[in-house]
């Protein structure tokens, strides 16, 4: 995680990169504590690691899908900040107490309010369902982004699915597609026009853009914002 609460209620957000100074500043002038679980959390930090909180003791905590990997940490900051560099109302790693969860990036837009979940560990079909439901039972819209890492290209227009794959798939029933994103190209990815063609091959179109150039409407459900 890279938010905590610390010991006077407010919140933290680590930066990208520390130096070793900074980092012994931080861990000596608080205590942090988990936003969901309230458990304190330490500052780990090194030379590749990219600085981010975690439970002191072994934790239960609900929120938490801990070890994060450098590349998920990586890519929510990334896309948090797409956001706010096109002045979008977004909290990183907002805690939603009614539902004991922790969106990636919450969204607010002309009230509504959008779960961004960037998905890089692979989960199962019974758990994507249940974040989903949580989120869409207190009205809130999960937009579901997939790890590049995990698209398996067999050649220019064919690509492996597993069922994974398939529950990141999104629009109609005519045209479906799924987003993927990369934070270390930092390039956001639709593959479109999926087609399949065996239980596990679908003949697709992929098309690929930076962040820098490509604003967040983007990939809003049916560009409603
Ligand atoms: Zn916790």
């Amino acid at each position: 995680m890279l938010t905590a609460i610390k010991k006077d209620g407010t919140w933290i957000t680590l930066p990208e990169k520390m130096t070793a100074n900074l980092l012994a500043e931080l861990r000596m002038s608080t205590d942090y504590y988990c936003p969901c679980c309230k458990a304190e959390m330490t500052i780990k930090a090194g030379m590749i690691k990219i600085p981010h909180f975690a439970h002191k003791n072994n934790s239960s905590c609900r929120a938490s899908s801990e070890p994060e990997s450098a590349y998920h940490l990586m890519g929510k900051r990334k896309l948090f900040h797409w956001f706010l560099s096109h002045h979008y109302q977004a909290d990183l790693e907002a805690y939603l107490p009614e539902i004991r969860k922790r969106a990636d990036i919450l969204l607010t837009i002309g009230g509504i309010r959008y779960a961004v979940e960037f998905q890089c560990s692979v989960i199962s079909e019974t758990e994507f369902i249940e974040r989903t439901n949580a989120y869409q039972s207190v009205g809130i819209k999960p937009i579901w982004i997939l790890a590049a890492k995990h698209l398996k290209r067999r050649n220019l227009h064919e690509f492996s699915l597993s069922g994974f794959h398939w529950l990141f798939v999104t629009g109609s029933y005519h045209h479906p597609f799924l987003w993927m994103y990369c934070p270390v190209t930092n390039q956001l990815s639709a593959l479109k026009n999926l087609t399949p063609f065996s239980p596990r091959n679908v003949f697709a179109e992929l098309t690929t853009a930076s962040l820098v150039i490509l604003p967040p409407s983007q990939i809003s459900p049916r560009n409603c914002f």
